[in-house]
């Protein structure tokens, strides 16, 4: 018997929200309540494929169980000490972090905005105490189209007016640069000896999986180099496999001042962000001058640790990159079969398709398609209209990925 959707659990669940919850998102109407690997299922037990992953945090699959189980273990034991006192896994965490992404020093925090606010206050810092930059002169550049997350600090970069409208005033100091724009970059450097670092996402996601052309990080990374700045690379959502490479920044073996991860540090389990960073740099800082609550909680430690060990034992980047080769060549196949598809674009697991608007949907052409993939079992969302986002756990297998890629077709080819 089918179920109308205004008596289903899920219509109770989504009015229930509308009714008590801030109305700051405006999800895609489907209520999960399980999750295992790249599956998710409803609470009516429906199947889907999460071609989200929650926007590439649950990288290492939903529910890991070498996650979940270092979890629970850990839970069951301490969970939160504050950096009031030491714990026993804190270090144990830095020291892997330190000696898998190559650097001297580590600073966990939660979110991934925190994060990229740590990385700005250090390159605040290094401008002030190393470069010699007068006091609260120090400029931050930024690209167009980036997102770094919702903070004041993380909005004043922005160039998106939903995220900025009637929340100014916002923070000085700031300059924009067109992103893959090597000249301007450099133009930028030369004239402005306050410019303490340049924030960049390898490949801009929330702007639409914008990838660069090759050699942009590299000439970032001489440029930075040259005039001295400090080159800050966002691999919150890049990062930790996504593209096919440990690090984006390895397509092109660059090595960043300053790293930024979150996201898939935890596999999904908890927010856990954190910034390396060489000596020179990190131990500017001193007591009392940054810091966080939960920030390097021994349980965030342990997920981090057991997070970071399922990427390499299952090699996730190695399998990102043909599971990624694979969609995006399925997915050109589909844009040769109907002109509903216009663009394939991506690396690795982080892809997007761009969509042709419909005269009976117009600029909601992308979002009726995905409500059209939810009802043929995969999920996905828009990203900045007629963009399609396409990153599922980088756990998938070849077998899932043409299951997949045979829903998205069946679903665009009826549209
Ligand atoms: N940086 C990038 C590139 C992101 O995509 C995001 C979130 O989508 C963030 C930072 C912010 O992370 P969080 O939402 O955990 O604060």
């Amino acid at each position: 018997m089918e179920m109308t959707l205004s008596t289903s659990l899920s219509q109770q669940v989504i009015d229930l929200e509308d009714r008590y919850g801030a109305h700051n998102y405006h999800p895609l109407p489907v209520v999960l309540s399980r999750g295992e690997g790249t599956l998710v299922w409803d609470v009516e037990g429906k199947r889907y494929f999460d071609f989200l992953s929650a926007y590439s945090a649950v990288s290492q699959g939903h529910c890991h169980p070498r996650i979940v189980g270092a979890m629970i273990e850990q839970a069951q034991r301490l969970t939160l000490t504050s950096r009031a006192f030491y714990n026993d896994q804190l270090g144990v965490c830095e020291k892997f972090l330190c000696e898998f992404f190559g650097y001297d020093k580590v600073l966990m925090m939660n979110a991934g905005v925190e994060g990229g606010e740590t990385a700005l206050k250090l390159a605040r810092k290094w401008a002030y105490k190393v470069k010699g930059v007068p006091q609260n002169q120090a400029k931050m550049v930024f690209a167009e189209g980036n997102f770094w997350g919702r903070t004041l600090a993380a909005i004043s970069s922005s160039n998106d007016a939903s995220s900025t409208n009637d929340f100014g005033p916002l923070l000085p100091g700031y300059l924009q640069v067109l992103y893959n724009d090597l000249p301007a970059l450099e133009t930028l450097f030369k004239t402005d000896p306050t410019i303490a670092g340049f924030m960049v996402e390898p490949i801009q996601g929330e702007a639409g999986v914008v990838v660069p052309d090759a050699g942009y990080l590299r000439g970032v990374r001489d440029l930075c180099t040259q005039y001295n700045v400090l080159f800050i690379a966002d691999e919150v959502q890049t990062g930790i496999g996504r593209t096919g490479r440990r690090l984006a920044c390895d397509h092109e073996n660059v090595k960043p001042d300053l790293l930024v991860l979150g996201k898939a540090l935890s596999g999904g389990i908890m927010p856990v962000s954190a910034v390396l960073a060489n000596n020179e740099i990190m131990l500017l800082l001193k007591p009392g001058e940054h810091g966080s609550t939960y920030g390097g909680n021994p349980l965030a430690c342990a997920v981090t640790v057991a997070a970071l060990q399922v990427v390499e034992d299952e090699r996730l980047p190695e399998n990102a990159e043909p599971m990624g080769q694979i969609f995006r060549d399925r997915m050109n196949a589909l844009r040769a079969k109907s002109d509903l598809v216009t663009l394939v674009r991506g690396k690795g697991l982080l892809n997007a398709i761009e969509i042709a608007s419909r005269p009976a949907f117009g600029d909601q052409t992308a979002w009726e398609l995905c409500l059209r993939f939810r009802d043929n079992g995969l999920l996905c969302k828009p990203t900045h209209g007629d963009k399609i986002r396409f990153a599922p756990p980088l756990v998938i297998t070849e077998e899932q990925m043409h299951e997949a890629c045979d829903i998205i077709e069946r679903t665009v080819l009826a549209f």
